[in-house]
């Protein structure tokens, strides 16, 4: 059976235990940011971080209401960025988890024009660059260890177990506290369904979730437009991007 989370965003205080243990566990550096006026930081998912916190404010009443929203791949179960990969470099295994292979990468990016959520995220800034994304800490969830996001979360905003028993706590949550949640566990349906899910106090359009998805496993539309686009494409964007970071890099030595 397929491990899987449910997010519940009622319990979410936005303290960002989780990305800090996310960016732990995997090794990744911090990239550099502005200050923009808001709390989300960094502003979206980027190379170096799987999953961020958003904080969003909207009044209620006269009075500010804030909701944080956890974001990271959904590990959908039947993955467009899968079906998308001409080389077989994602995965979606048994336990769960959309895995990544760099050795079978050859940097196409069909995976990231695939990607309904828009996940994925390529190395711009490497003059060897892989595409990174959370991977579920399949390495630990293969070790019998809960995801490192999860273990280090204060409130428990993450249940974790077998697929069925997510889905289950979730309709369960909603019943049994009616007028708390709106009705509708994000995931349950969309994309063909998520192996993360979430559940709201607030419609999740308004937190800036695609309301609009389609619930149809997205590899059927995936092809129809991807597998038009010619192989030689696919050679220019990896040329493209090889072009592109070496004058980066030949840039920033100079800047140094
Ligand atoms: S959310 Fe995107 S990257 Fe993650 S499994 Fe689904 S299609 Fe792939
Ligand atoms: S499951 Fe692992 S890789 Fe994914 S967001 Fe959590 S800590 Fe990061
Ligand atoms: S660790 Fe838990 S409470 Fe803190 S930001 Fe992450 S999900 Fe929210």
């Amino acid at each position: 059976m397929a491990k899987s989370v449910l997010i519940d965003l009622t319990r979410c205080i936005g303290c960002r235990g989780c990305q800090i243990a996310c960016k732990e566990w995997n090794e990744r550096k911090a990239k550099k940011t502005e200050m923009r006026g808001v709390y989300t930081n960094p502003p979206e998912l980027n190379s170096e971080t799987y999953t961020y916190i958003k904080f969003v404010e909207q009044e209620k009443d006269g009075v500010p209401v804030w909701s944080f929203i956890k974001d990271q791949c959904l590990h959908c179960k039947d993955p467009a960025c899968v079906s998308a990969c001409p080389v077989e470099a994602l995965k979606k295994t048994e336990a769960g988890p959309v895995t990544y292979h760099f050795d079978r990468c050859i940097g196409c990016r069909y995976c990231m024009l695939a990607c309904p959520f828009y996940i994925p995220k390529y190395e711009w800034e490497k003059a060897v660059p892989w595409v990174q994304k959370c991977s579920f800490c399949s390495e630990r969830i293969k070790a019998d260890m809960v995801p490192a996001c999860i273990k280090t979360c204060p409130t428990g905003t993450m249940f974790y177990g077998e697929y069925d028993d997510v889905l289950k706590e979730g309709r369960s949550r909603i019943n049994k506290s009616p007028g708390k949640y709106v009705d509708h566990i994000y995931g349950e349906k969309e994309a063909g369904g998520t192996s993360w899910m979430y559940i709201s106090n607030v419609p999740f359009a308004s937190l800036g979730f695609n309301a609009n998805i389609v619930n149809r496993n997205f590899p059927e539309y995936t092809w129809k437009y991807i597998g038009k686009i010619p192989a030689v494409i696919g050679v220019v964007l990896i040329v493209g991007a090889a072009t592109w970071a070496l004058t980066r890099s030949k840039n920033s030595d100079k800047e140094e």
